[in-house]
């Protein structure tokens, strides 16, 4: 650290993406990314657009906005796009919280709201979720401030239904909920129509995970004209053309591309559905993921030492070093080939400690 580092930045720990180490090649269910490529549509436009790359993006991307309007039957106004679905909860935290409004999420959540706070300079509040991870809805009833909810939860993949959301909106109507739907295409329901009814909500998505485009960076957020006022605000206080151009049309590719999309968020249920009767097999317990991802536990070896003898034998999946959850890992759900791979090297680990 520098001399000149702010008291923010001196004290801030940030955020740890999942590791990408280059030493040789592994099978990675670390990121909750893809495996699968973006579609071809979205590709052939990358290469059409790259030659247009010394001219400014249009700072709105309204092309792409109205893709998106059309698609989620809301109105335009109702959209901001951003650089990745963290930007868009980055401009939340800048826009909505400060000293007597402060972030209330779970204590096992998306580790990046506690990021998004500090650097923001927001106190935050954490309320534990019940043991089994599941929220418990009346543990909010009094807090006031703005709630951050994944849901699905990560790292946990558990769904909190509809009519729950619904529940924690009407708990405060002068309290703003921001529900975080990073994972939701892989068999939850939205809560986007939602937010005709409830001018106290805001959800983000991402182009990361179900639409395979983790490395275009393209975030979602629906929620009332107003709302999205605030947030294009902090956008064009910080940076207006936050969506470059190729990320743009490669975004119109894939919202016309609805075939590929859906076709492909089937394929990670049937892996998903594979990797968890296999795991329950062999004696795994996990939560009920509606994610690209299973987060489970065995009681013959720790989470860490497991995490530790898959990547020696090429296999990277995320292990977090936090009380409560410890015991387990998170592994994300790649093609079925790669599940296969993936269990019968758990097989092979739970053989050598007999
Ligand atoms: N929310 C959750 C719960 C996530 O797990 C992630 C991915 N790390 C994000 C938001 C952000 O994803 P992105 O910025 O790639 O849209």
């Amino acid at each position: 650290m520098s001399s000149f580092a702010n008291e923010r930045i001196s004290k801030i720990s940030p955020y740890v993406p999942g590791e990408q180490p280059k030493d040789k090649k592994y099978i990675k269910l670390n990121t909750n990314e893809s495996p699968f490529p973006p579609s071809q549509s979205a590709i052939e436009k990358i290469k059409m657009e790259s030659e247009r790359l010394m001219l400014y993006p249009d700072p709105d991307a309204s092309e792409l906005v109205l893709k998106i309007a059309d698609y989620y039957g809301v109105d335009k106004n109702c959209i901001i796009l951003s650089n990745g679905s963290d930007e868009v909860l980055n401009f939340a935290f800048a826009a909505f919280c400060d000293e007597s409004t402060p972030a209330i999420f779970p204590d096992i959540t998306y580790g990046f709201y506690k990021v998004f706070a500090d650097i923001n300079g927001v106190p935050c509040k954490e309320i534990p979720l019940r043991d089994d991870f599941t929220i418990s809805i009346e543990d909010y009833t009094d807090e006031n401030g703005v709630l951050f909810i994944a849901n699905p939860n990560a790292p946990t993949g558990i769904l909190l239904p509809l009519e729950m959301i619904e529940k924690l909106l009407m708990q405060n109507q002068n309290r703003l909920c921001v529900i975080d739907e990073a994972y939701i295409d892989f068999g939850g329901e939205s809560c986007v129509p939602l937010i005709e009814k409830y001018d106290n909500l805001l959800v983000t998505q991402t182009f990361s995970k179900s639409r395979s485009m983790a490395g275009a960076r393209l975030g979602v957020g629906f929620a009332s004209p107003k709302i999205i006022s605030d947030l294009v605000k902090v956008k064009y206080s910080t940076n207006p053309y936050n969506i470059n151009r190729m990320t743009i049309v490669a975004g119109i590719g894939s919202m016309e591309d609805d075939d590929y999309f859906k076709s492909n968020c089937r394929k990670i249920i049937e892996a998903r559905a594979f990797t968890e009767s296999s795991l329950a097999e062999m004696g795994f317990s996990f939560t009920s993921s509606y994610t690209n991802f299973v987060f489970c536990k065995t009681p013959i070896i720790n989470g860490k030492e497991l995490y530790s003898r898959l990547k020696d034998k090429g296999i990277l999946v995320r292990h977090f070093d936090k009380a409560r959850i410890s015991d387990y890992i998170r592994v994300t759900v790649g093609s079925l080939e790669e599940m296969k791979i993936f269990i019968n090297t758990v097989k092979t680990i739970l053989e050598e400690l007999q």
